[in-house]
């Protein structure tokens, strides 16, 4: 498509080596599922791969003008090349209940996309995205880290996180400011019960205080707890919790509810 100018504010990097998206495609299981759905799929390249292994493929795009090169390029049915916000994308309305997630995401929105993932675990088995490098470092780690936070516990949480691959700036075009890393995500087979309500709430708000001690970043949640002093970790920060003492601490909350 000679005339296409890629559009920055939608965080355009197309993927020029091959190998690098054959490699990605590589990396889907096809364990429990046999639908992928591709986020951002831009000119197609992980496309091309994709399909060569998997009849069933949903692609998501915003940008309209790559809907069309799309449409015209390959050979699926035009409800499955969907002109859509990935946000604000519902798998429920098209009746999918069990795919996996794939794509280059669009940095800016990376770890939106991935709160979005969260909201569908249910019939998400495995996902592979490449993202900036510092957010895939964020989202693999582990407490006593720095880079530990809301995503790596969420994340962690539902999936085992795999680090896959480096990947450097000049196999994109445009050339990207960052370096990019491809994670996959496979959803954890046994997740013990909890309150996926209180979990989100300790954890978003005792990272956004993440200096302060439990008993103070989760102050206005917990006050109206009876016996809330008796909570466990209460003089830890938030930094300093293993994703299993979130859960235990999210469990503890939700008895004395
Ligand atoms: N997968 C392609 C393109 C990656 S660039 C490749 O590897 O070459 C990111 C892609 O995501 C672009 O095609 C962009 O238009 C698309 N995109 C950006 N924001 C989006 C959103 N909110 N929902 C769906 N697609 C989006």
């Amino acid at each position: 498509m000679r005339s296409f100018f890629y559009k920055k504010k939608l965080d355009q990097h197309f993927l020029k080596d091959k190998n690098i998206a054959k490699k990605i495609v590589k990396n889907l299981s096809f364990q429990d599922y046999n639908t992928v759905v591709e986020i951002g799929p831009g000119l197609g390249i992980l496309t091309t791969y994709l399909l060569s292994i998997c009849s069933k493929v949903f692609l998501i795009e915003i940008d309209e003008e790559l809907i069309f090169f799309l449409r015209k390029n390959f050979s699926i049915s035009n409800n499955q090349i969907i002109h859509k916000d990935f946000l604000k994308w519902n798998p429920e309305e098209i009746n999918l209940k069990n795919f996996a997630l794939i794509g280059n995401f669009p940095y800016s929105i990376s770890s939106q996309i991935l709160f979005h993932l969260l909201k569908y675990n249910q019939y998400i088995p495995e996902c592979i995205g490449m993202f900036q490098k510092e957010v895939a470092e964020r989202i693999i780690s582990h407490e006593g880290k720095k880079t530990y936070g809301i995503l790596s516990v969420l994340i962690q949480t539902f999936y085992d996180v795999k680090y896959l691959f480096t990947v450097k700036k000049h196999v994109f075009f445009p050339v990207p400011n960052v370096q990019s890393a491809v994670l996959l995500l496979k959803r954890k087979k046994k997740i013990k019960a909890f309150n996926k309500n209180i979990l989100f709430k300790c954890v978003k708000m005792s990272f956004n205080q993440r200096r302060k001690i439990l008993k103070n970043s989760l102050k206005s949640f917990i006050k109206k707890i009876p016996n809330f002093y008796n909570l466990p970790f209460l003089n830890k920060r938030a930094e300093q919790l293993s994703i299993r003492e979130f859960i235990q601490l999210t469990n503890e909350i939700e008895i004395r509810k």
